[in-house]
């Protein structure tokens, strides 16, 4: 049902597949793989990595002040040395 979009970590790509699941000590973890570079991740450390609570916060004021999404994105990236969006 929710399609998540997911993006390498390493190389940007969207060719990412399910690899597996692995199992922690109270829940199960999907793992991914990057069909451009091969590397693994799993969801978590996708989230992590992409986006952090900060910056979330920062492109939702922005979008409160009504700068258009692409604006947003280019005040975050400079800001933060990021790639959003
Ligand atoms: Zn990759």
């Amino acid at each position: 049902m929710n399609k998540i979009k997911l993006i390498c970590p390493s190389c940007s790509s969207k060719g990412i597949v399910k690899t597996g699941k692995r199992k922690n000590k109270n829940q199960l973890i999907q793992r991914y793989k990057c069909n451009s570079c091969r590397k693994t991740f799993t969801a978590s450390s996708l989230k992590n990595k992409t986006y952090p609570a900060k910056i979330i916060l920062n492109a939702v004021s922005y979008y409160n002040l009504g700068s258009p999404q692409i604006e947003v994105s280019k005040l975050i990236g400079q800001r933060y040395k990021v790639k959003v969006g």
